[in-house]
Formats: C-alpha cells, sequence, structure tokens
C-alpha cells in the first residue's frame, strides 16, 4: 500500500440517495482506522470551490448511518462544469493537504471527477449513489433498494384503493433513463403492465391486456410507469388508454420526491458501509480514476471512464419474467 495519503476529502453529488450517509460514515470511520485524515465538504463540489468544508471524525459521523439524505448535503454546481471553476477547487483541495477525494453521486459527479483527477493528477475514487441504479459497473447503486421498497409500499397502499373501486391506476416512478426501479418494482408489486424507457410497448399490446384482466375479474389493475417513458407523459399515456378503454377508471398517481427520502434500508446500508470502506483502501493502494461497485456478492473496481460512458443494460430476463406473471 501507498503509504504518502495523509488527508482524504469527501462529498455528496448530485442527487441525494439513502444511504449516502453510511457510506459517509465508512469513509471517515475507515480513514480513523488508518489514521488519516479527513474533511467533507458541503454541497458537492459547490463546498470544494467555496471552502466550505467541515473536519470530520469518528464522532462527527455517530448516528447516522440510519438516516436518509446527506449530513454533507448535496447541490448541483454549474461553476465546476468549467475549467475555471475546477482550477478553484484544485486551488482549495492544495491548499487544505488534501491528496485524495471521494465522490458520492451518479454518472455526473463521476464526470466532473474524471475532469478534475485528469487535469490536475490528484487521486479520485467514485462511490455509485443514485436510487436509479443506472451506474455501469455495479450491480447495484447506493439507494436503490430503499427506493424500491419504497416505491412498492406506495403501490401496495395505491392497489387497496384501487381494488376498493375497480379502478385502472397509472403510478409514475423514477426512471430518467433507465426502469430499473419500473421493472423491479412492477414484478414486486404484481404490476399489469410496465412502461420503461428501454422498450417500447406498443399501447395496443397493454391495452389488450387489461381487457383480458378485466374479464378474468381482476379487481384492480397498476400500470407502473418510468418517468422516462419515451412515448409521453403518464398523463398523456393514461388519456390515450382511456380512448380505447372508455369504460374504465382511470387515474394517475406520480410519486415523485417521496422515493428519494426515508431510512436507508438494510441492503444500502451494508452496501454503503462496504463501498465506503473500499474507497479508502482504493486510495491508499495508490488507485485513481477508478468506481467501487459490487458485482456477484463481491466490491469491484471499474474505470470511472467506463462507469460514465457505457450505459448498464437491464435485465432481459427479469422482463420476460415481468411478462409471465402480469397475466
Ligand atoms: P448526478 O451525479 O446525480 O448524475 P448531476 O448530473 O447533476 O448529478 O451532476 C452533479 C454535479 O456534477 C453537477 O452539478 C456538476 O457540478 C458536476 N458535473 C456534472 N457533469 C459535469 C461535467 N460534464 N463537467 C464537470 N462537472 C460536471
Amino acid at each position: 500500500m501507498g503509504n504518502t495519503l495523509k488527508h482524504i476529502g469527501v462529498l455528496t453529488s448530485g442527487g441525494d440517495a439513502p444511504g449516502m450517509n453510511a457510506a459517509i460514515r465508512a469513509v471517515v470511520r475507515t480513514c480513523a482506522y488508518h489514521n488519516l485524515d479527513v474533511t467533507g465538504f458541503y454541497e458537492g463540489y459547490q463546498g470544494v470551490i467555496e471552502g466550505n468544508t467541515v473536519k470530520l471524525d469518528t464522532q462527527s459521523v455517530s448516528n447516522i448511518v440510519n438516516r436518509g439524505g446527506t449530513m454533507l448535503r448535496s447541490a448541483r454546481c454549474q461553476e465546476f462544469r468549467t475549467p475555471e471553476g475546477r482550477q478553484k477547487a484544485y486551488n482549495n483541495l492544495k491548499e487544505l493537504g488534501i491528496d485524495g477525494l471521494v465522490v458520492i453521486g451518479g454518472d455526473g459527479s463521476f464526470t466532473g471527477a474524471s475532469l478534475l483527477s485528469t487535469e490536475f493528477e490528484i487521486p479520485v475514487i467514485g462511490i455509485p449513489g443514485t436510487i436509479d441504479n443506472d451506474i455501469y459497473g455495479t450491480d447495484f447503486t447506493i439507494g436503490f433498494d430503499t427506493a424500491l421498497n419504497t416505491v412498492v409500499d406506495a403501490v401496495d397502499r395505491v392497489r387497496d384503493t384501487a381494488s376498493s373501486h375497480n379502478r385502472l391506476f397509472f403510478i409514475e416512478c423514477m426512471g430518467r433513463d433507465s426502469g430499473f426501479i419500473a421493472l423491479n418494482a412492477g414484478i414486486a408489486a404484481g404490476a399489469s403492465g410496465i412502461l420503461i424507457p428501454e422498450e417500447s410497448t406498443d399501447l395496443n399490446d397493454l391495452v389488450e391486456k387489461l381487457k383480458k384482466s378485466r374479464e378474468s375479474n381482476k379487481t384492480s389493475n397498476i400500470v407502473l410507469v418510468a418517468e422516462g417513458e419515451k412515448r409521453g407523459d403518464t398523463f398523456q399515456l393514461a388519456e390515450e388508454t382511456q380512448k380505447h378503454l372508455p369504460n374504465y377508471d382511470i387515474r394517475v398517481s406520480v410519486l415523485g420526491h417521496l422515493q428519494r427520502g426515508g431510512n436507508p434500508s438494510c441492503a444500502d446500508r451494508v452496501l454503503a458501509t462496504r463501498l465506503g470502506v473500499a474507497s479508502v483502501e482504493q486510495l491508499m493502494a495508490g488507485n485513481s480514476s477508478i468506481m467501487v461497485g459490487i458485482h456477484n456478492g463481491s466490491v469491484c473496481t471499474v474505470s470511472i471512464h467506463d462507469a460514465i460512458s457505457r450505459k448498464p443494460g437491464l435485465d432481459r430476463n427479469l422482463m420476460h419474467i415481468a411478462e409471465i406473471v402480469s397475466l
């Protein structure tokens, strides 16, 4: 292991995700374990540019493993997108004596991290934190499991009212570019249809399926729609379907930001802790420009370049399974 590392910086950036706190805690405690200093930056890259920092020690991360959001707060920072902004950020990192940075966030945050490390040769490690699970190189991102459980819980509740009134609900969940949440939650909550950006389901097929389902005396139907669905927003899709099914009582529910909140699930806490520890160990080993992730149950690494330039594929088998069980 390299022995020059003395002082690590950590930040959370982009969309927040439950489990980010558990990752911060693991970074800080791993630093303490190895006698490294650690500084937190508030509000992502904004805090690096402005020098908005907090010295972190074992005590400062007590009682956060169970909390959603991020104690370091997150922000979208336009200035960091410019070379001048990144120069300011680097100057502050140098002034503080930081010789390695851990960035917890999504692919936008990793693009920024990658630029910083190539332009200024500062070692950077990424930890995937986003509820969307849309990052290449890891089976799961921090926050995905919690968000899934939140969505499934919400759909279960909507179903109670849907069955009481014999209604068809279109429920929109998060997933701008990917249908991981919609597909998994759709299977878990027994959706009749799942509409995701990766798949161009024919609306006529969906209508036929819903008709059959009514004929088989189903009292409620749920169609889960990822917000990035390409054919239009959820209200338009519901309207279009209503034209084909005039006798159906169709309603729309948009789950929105409640999907980001809540205490992280056990799986997210454990994942975040494993990746937090791994990120510091990677810096100690002299590595840079990589993301730590999880693959087949083991911690893995992937170059940040691959993490941001490649797209994770949806499990085709899961789509097939969803088709079978939604009859
Ligand atoms: P996420 O990390 O969740 O994908 P964003 O895409 O909003 O979220 O990115 C978070 C932050 O990362 C941005 O506010 C910006 O500071 C930085 N960032 C994103 N894209 C770039 C880029 N192309 N160049 C430099 N910094 C970037």
